[in-house]
């Protein structure tokens, strides 16, 4: 027994009830008040609790029903949950038939640069509009980013493009900020084992991108969803974007097999970041195009109107009349396997 699940109408009553009885045991329990219903994570040496015993919480008022997870990711598991996790972002499907792109620059640079990217590539079919005001960079004396400046011209560029907001978080006390502006918030890779930060995401109420570590193994990213979901936030994407190899002919390798492992063993939508990935312009549209085979239910792209003068991650940036040229071929990929762009 791991995860007990209550009904929809159980009661402070019947929740406390069923706790009591696990901390008699000798178990610890997880509440993790989610939209749709209260999920109890149990903590502890389940091993020692009886079929009888266990019986007894299935039929206990207010239990929807008990689960025995083997995956050390619990709510993450296919396991835990069959069919697809789709997450609604102001009006738009993620994990749906439909795969939308997030697409924009790197860095959030000036109110004139962004806003004329948010227009070309909403022209092109994007349907979120990416951009980070907090840059977790290698180098202190590389662009940071334009903080709540960013975040404010990410605002303007949604007012007129209508495109929902992807920003990165990469402090916990930035949370209220990023979440009072952006309408998905990403967890960068240099952060996916910030477990503080992660679980501080998992008591927003915002949809999550988590992307995967530099060097992260699949079992270890699971791992970091989990910490986000055990705290309520059920509503979490995670994104492939290449990971360390001895290979150096491109910035990353992109592990596109982790996107059929993934469907697997989770539920959550699967979104790739294949600008990251190879880190070279002319290999993106290739390796989005394979990403959308492999069953990839968002795609991520950097693009900017002048690459050569960006501030971050020019060389991996499409111009928007590549990006447009991509969306279009991306189009026939996505119907021949049975999805659409
Ligand atoms: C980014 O999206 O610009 C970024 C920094 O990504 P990652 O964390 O994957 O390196
Ligand atoms: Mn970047």
């Amino acid at each position: 027994m791991d995860i007990i699940v209550l009904k929809r109408d159980a009661t402070e009553e019947e929740m406390r009830h069923v706790v009591k009885k696990l901390e008699s045991r000798g178990l610890k329990a997880n509440i993790s008040a989610g939209t749709e219903r209260t999920i109890i994570g149990v903590i502890g040496d389940t091993s020692k609790v009886t079929e009888e015993e266990e019986d007894a919480i299935r039929a206990a008022s207010g239990v929807e029903n008990v689960v025995r997870i083997l995956k050390p990711y619990k709510l993450a598991s296919r396991e835990f949950k069959i069919e697809n996790t789709q997450i609604q972002v102001r009006g738009i499907l993620i994990g749906g038939k439909k795969i939308p792109v997030m697409a924009g620059p790197c860095a959030v640079e000036n109110k004139t640069v962004l806003t004329a990217i948010a227009e070309k590539v909403k022209a092109a079919g994007a349907a979120f509009l990416r951009g980070g005001a907090y840059k977790p960079r290698t180098s202190p004396y590389s662009f940071q980013g334009l903080g709540e400046e960013g975040l404010e011209y990410l605002a303007a560029a949604r007012e007129k493009t209508g495109l929902p907001i992807v920003t990165e978080i990469m402090d916990p006390r930035d949370l209220d900020v990023i979440v009072k502006y952006s309408d998905i918030i990403q967890i960068g890779a240099r952060n996916m084992q910030n477990f503080r930060l992660l679980l501080e995401v998992g008591s927003a109420h915002k949809p999550v991108l988590l992307k995967r570590g530099l060097s992260s193994t699949i079992k270890e990213w699971l791992m970091s969803a989990e910490y986000i979901m055990s705290r309520g936030n059920h509503e979490v994407m995670l994104c492939e974007r290449g990971i360390r190899t001895f290979e150096t002919a491109t910035r990353n390798t992109l592990d596109l097999s982790a996107v059929p492992v993934l469907k697997q063993l989770t539920h959550l939508p699967v979104v790739v970041d294949p600008s990251h990935g190879v880190g070279k312009r002319d290999l993106i549209a290739p390796m989005a195009k394979a990403a959308v085979a492999a069953g990839a239910d968002a795609l991520i792209i950097e693009v900017h109107t002048n690459p050569e003068e960006a501030m971050s991650d020019g060389e991996q940036s499409l111009k928007p009349e590549h990006f447009e040229k991509l969306m279009a071929e991306l189009k026939p990929v996505a119907a021949a396997v049975g999805r659409e762009i």
